[in-house]
């Protein structure tokens, strides 16, 4: 089972419940009534704990949830509630192929091989395997490639009576990015045609889903039947264009309006404490090497977070964190178990006091890749590489 109080980590999470049911809310305000929401929870649930997330967006009655592999299928089988649907978008092994269909577990197929592998396999068990056929739009990753179709349709067609033609989809290749505008429009036109092509062999699936979180939002015409949706749900933008777009469509254009009209609430937060203190004189360098040096008199605090424990190295003199109600600067190099923090303009600052790494101290927040100043790729990474042992605790 999964820990939720772990008193000698360094560092702690805890995961806003509240928070989770606003995000839904939002999300299925944007998608209306008829389309399902699909939860994903691939990379620990984005870092914020698989366990408690399936608990949290059950209760929440999202009874869809997709995971990147057959091994993340697993942890959520483990947990959820019988009725809830698990799809798997990536990995699975031909032996895990059998015990998704034995599990009701739904997969992808983007390839021969597994179309015929979840074919034999279900043969064999004696029961239909649940399968959502992934075609390729112009992303080039997964997704089954337009010379193969009359290979599958054939396949398929002779064997309807192994296979529930549950989903057809595919996945757009950065939609949270105006620049792909024209890579999109083609593979969301290009869907619609091999759709028909399927069609045409009277191969109609029963569902059609192609929308991540920056697709629900800036082209809303890819919701079809269901979206795949994470970040917007763990109350991250998937980039600031995305929410830039969400904020102009409905109305809201004046500067500074802005932070008030974020729909979005955080769901995680992580904090730790400082180790210790230090006066550090004008001049001198901080950590390793010279990267940081004093521009003047200092003082500078270390917190027992590095890059061992989900703190990018990337984000050496770039990282923020709050102390006392206050962003302060992380400096110099990140360290495998540690972190360097300017605290020179937080007053009384002593040993043991709360540093959040992630979340806010009142109105004061750090999301990790503050807006403008970094990627917020940086969101999706760090949150994912959240080590899988700093106890997560789920808060009302
Ligand atoms: C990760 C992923 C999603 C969700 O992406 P978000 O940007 O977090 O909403 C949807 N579909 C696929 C195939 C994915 O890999």
């Amino acid at each position: 089972m999964y820990n939720t109080k772990d008193p000698f980590n360094t560092s702690q999470i805890q995961i806003s419940k509240p928070a989770v049911k606003q995000n839904v809310k939002f999300v299925k305000k944007l998608i209306g009534k008829n389309v399902k929401l699909s939860a994903v929870v691939k990379g620990n649930a984005y870092g914020h704990g698989i366990e408690q997330m399936v608990e949290i967006f059950e209760s929440f009655k999202l009874t869809h949830l997709s995971v990147f592999s057959a091994h993340e299928a697993f942890r959520v089988c483990q947990v959820k509630h019988p009725n809830t649907q698990v799809m798997i978008m990536g990995w699975l092994n031909d032996d895990q192929i059998s015990w998704a269909i034995e599990n009701d577990v739904e997969f992808y197929v983007f390839d021969i091989d597994r179309l015929s592998e979840a074919i034999k396999r279900a043969k064999e068990i004696g029961k239909k395997a649940k399968i959502h056929l992934e075609v390729e739009t112009g992303m080039n990753r997964t997704g089954l490639e337009e010379k193969y179709f009359p290979d599958a349709i054939k396949m398929m067609s002779e064997n309807l009576e192994h296979l529930i033609f549950e989903g057809m989809c595919t996945h757009y290749a950065g939609a949270e990015s105006i620049s792909n505008y024209l890579r999109i429009k083609d593979q969301i036109e290009l869907f619609g045609r091999y759709l028909e092509e399927f069609k045409k062999h009277d191969l109609v699936p029963n569902i059609k889903h192609t929308a991540c979180s920056a697709a629900v939002v800036s082209y809303p015409e890819t919701q079809m039947d269901m979206v795949r949706v994470g970040i917007l749900l763990y109350g991250f933008w998937p980039s600031r264009e995305t929410f830039i777009h969400y904020l102009r469509s409905n109305g809201f254009n004046e500067k500074g309006k802005e932070k008030s009209s974020d729909p979005l609430k955080r769901v995680i937060s992580w904090k730790s404490k400082i180790m210790s203190l230090k006066d550090l004189p004008m001049g001198e360098f901080v950590g390793y090497g010279t990267s940081y040096q004093a521009p003047k008199k200092m003082k500078i605090a270390t917190v027992p977070v590095g890059y061992a424990y989900g703190f990018s190295r990337s984000l050496s003199n770039q990282g923020r964190v709050i102390v006392n109600g206050k962003r302060v600067a992380v400096i110099g190099t990140v360290n495998m178990n540690l972190m360097i923090i300017n605290v020179s303009e937080c007053k009384e600052v002593k040993k043991g006091d709360v540093v959040t790494i992630i979340g806010a101290q009142g109105k004061v927040k750090v999301t990790v890749a503050s807006f403008g100043e970094m990627s917020n790729l940086l969101n999706y990474e760090l949150l994912s590489r959240l080590p899988m042992d700093i106890p997560r605790e789920v808060v009302d």
